[in-house]
């Protein structure tokens, strides 16, 4: 058995692990990298899509392959209606579509230019304690077995992680907060518009729904995501079989993978003594549209950053970790919250209601369906909804700390 000492063990080298690596190694800590996998971006478990306004902090001078400008949406209720949202306003979100492969491993890439090691083919699959506080993982590297002892440890584990629980803190998720996910990529996708299409309805994806997102190589990434309120678990692939024969029979799979999205309210500790939690290891995918790519970047840059601060103050107590909260709750805490309670009002609406939104909303311009044109939509579509956008808005109102909870 080998030993080695670091100042920072960053664990998982997703979007999360890399930002976290690059920015702590950028203030000049000492950093190792690992990656389960045998390399960076492979098996991808994701539809790729991102908003450039959100990337561009982290990708300047990033050589990202060739990627799909996005201008609109497509979404298909139910019934088969279908609606284009493609205007002034989508376009604003300046959406693309990824190829993740390439996307990781220059993130991973840049950790490493900023002095970052990274190690492939390691698993940190056992804890390291100094009594009770956590100073490292057993790794295994290859055929080796190293102890990794680090100031700071930063898990970026993803859905699956250990790391958290190794600390103490509670990431274990309830089922209804948690979504089954099977994703294929296809050539050859028949598609030559520049919209991510969206499917609707219990039939299709119970309690999420399902996307066909365009590739820059011609084809498209199909996927559903399914919870368990909605749907046995395990089931995802199912329908996403029933999903392709209906919409692309004849389309070709290149490559397939299952994945989970973790679509909880925010924990209430991501932090313990010498660790930091970020990313999906962190649950801070929305947990209304099941993005997480921005998330990752962001809580990895400010773990990153706070854990070479944290260790330069000679302080890695989580008392001093504790301001990792507060450093996120603009970009990614208060909206999760607002976001977690629309999850909730919109998981109730039923195909009927979907159908007869989607034919109110294809009554009104292209120019109309901004998001308050299509909230008055609705309001003269069904007066039920009412009382519900009330709530909703209630509760944005208390997320955003206008008013109090009662
Ligand atoms: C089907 C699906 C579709 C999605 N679509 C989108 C989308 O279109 N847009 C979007 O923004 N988000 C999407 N997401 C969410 C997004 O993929 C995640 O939120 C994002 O990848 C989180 O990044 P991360 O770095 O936290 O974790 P990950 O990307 O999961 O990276 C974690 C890494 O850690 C490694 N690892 C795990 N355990 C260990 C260990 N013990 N030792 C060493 N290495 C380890 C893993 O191999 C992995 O490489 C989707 C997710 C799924 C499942």
């Amino acid at each position: 058995m080998r030993e080695r000492d670091t100042d920072v063990l960053v664990i998982g080298a997703g979007p999360a692990g890399a930002t976290a690596a690059r920015t702590a190694a950028a203030k000049s800590a000492r950093v190792i990298l690992l990656e389960r996998k045998e390399c960076v971006g492979v098996l991808v478990r994701c539809g790729e899509a991102s908003s450039m306004v959100d990337l561009k902090p982290f990708i300047e001078g990033v050589d990202m392959g060739e990627v799909h400008p996005i201008t609109g949406f497509l979404s298909h209720a139910p019934d088969g209606t279908s609606v284009r949202l493609d205007n002034e306003m989508t376009r604003a979100f300046q959406t693309v579509v990824l190829d993740r492969a390439i996307f990781d491993a220059r993130l991973a890439e840049q950790a490493v230019a900023a002095g970052a090691e990274l190690w492939t083919e390691a698993d940190a699959f056992e804890p390291l304690y100094n009594d009770t506080r956590l100073v490292g993982a057993r790794v295994r590297r290859g055929r080796e077995i190293v102890d990794v002892k680090a100031g700071m440890t930063i898990a970026a584990d993803g859905i699956e992680s250990r790391v958290g629980r190794w600390a103490g803190l509670k990431t274990l998720l309830h089922p209804r907060d948690f979504s089954s996910c099977y994703t294929m990529v296809l050539d050859n996708i028949e598609s030559d518009d520049n919209l991510l299409h969206f499917y609707w309805g219990r039939d299709v994806a119970p309690g999420g729904y399902g996307w066909m997102f365009p590739r820059s190589d011609g084809g498209g990434n199909l996927g559903v995501g399914i919870t368990e309120t909605g749907s046995d678990r395990g089931q995802a692939r199912k329908y996403l079989l029933d999903l392709k024969a209906r919409w692309f029979p004849d389309a070709k799979t290149r490559r397939e993978a299952a994945g989970a999205l973790p679509l909880a309210y925010p924990l209430k500790r991501i932090w313990a003594d010498n660790l930091l939690l970020t990313g999906d290891a962190a649950r801070l995918c929305d947990p209304l549209t099941g993005g997480g790519i921005p998330q990752a970047l962001v809580s990895g840059r400010e773990a990153g950053r706070l854990a070479a601060e944290a260790l330069h103050a000679e302080n890695t107590g989580e008392t001093y970790l504790s301001r990792y909260a507060g450093r996120l709750e603009k970009e990614i805490l208060k909206p999760h919250r607002t976001h977690y309670r629309f999850r909730n009002a919109i998981g109730a609406v039923s195909d009927k209601m979907l159908n007869g939104a989607a034919r109110r909303i294809n009554g009104i311009s292209m120019e109309e369906r901004t998001i308050p044109g299509i909230a008055k939509a609705m309001f003269y579509f069904d007066p039920r909804l009412i009382p519900e956008f009330i709530k909703m808005g209630r509760d944005l109102l208390i997320s955003s700390g206008s008013i109090g909870r009662s």
